[in-house]
């Protein structure tokens, strides 16, 4: 993808704040963090999102996330940990490479995640049950 900022980011031709890096992976700071050490795992190949990314990639961007959480909370002394990953306009991905969101959370920190819950009714487990069991 020649015009993907964050494959030229991830594969080197863009400087960026890098904590990591191996064959597969690049892991940097985030521009705009939402607390002191946010950082995002970045693949070098180009996937758009979690739907296309290969399963052997996803299951690597897990293993690292939790080898980066456990350095970065030793480093930075956070007392909590969000792995956030964004898919979709509606759900928040403004950057259509696929990355993980490394937040380290400190009491008290200015970071805001969440979502007001619902109700989850009889009808509405049935037909969810049913509907994802035909996909799977
Ligand atoms: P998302 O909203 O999940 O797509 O996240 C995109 C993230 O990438 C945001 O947190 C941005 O602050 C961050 N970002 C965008 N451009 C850059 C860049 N050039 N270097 C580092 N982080 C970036
Ligand atoms: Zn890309």
């Amino acid at each position: 993808m020649s015009d993907c900022i964050f494959c030229k980011i991830a594969n080197g031709e863009i400087p960026s704040a890098t904590l990591y890096e191996d064959e597969k992976f690049r892991v940097i700071l985030d521009l705009g963090p939402a607390s002191k050490g946010h950082a995002l795992i970045l693949p070098k190949a180009h996937y758009a999102d979690i739907y296309e990314i290969e399963e052997d990639a996803a299951a690597s961007a897990m293993v690292l996330a939790k080898k980066m959480a456990s350095a970065m909370t030793k480093a930075l002394g956070c007392s909590g940990f969000n792995i956030v990953q964004n898919n979709g306009t509606s759900a928040g991905q403004t950057v259509f490479h696929f990355h993980v969101h490394l937040i380290p959370r400190y009491d008290n920190d200015q970071v805001r995640l969440g979502w007001t819950p619902g109700k989850l009714t009889d009808e509405m487990r049935d037909e969810i049950i049913t509907e994802v069991k035909k996909q799977l």
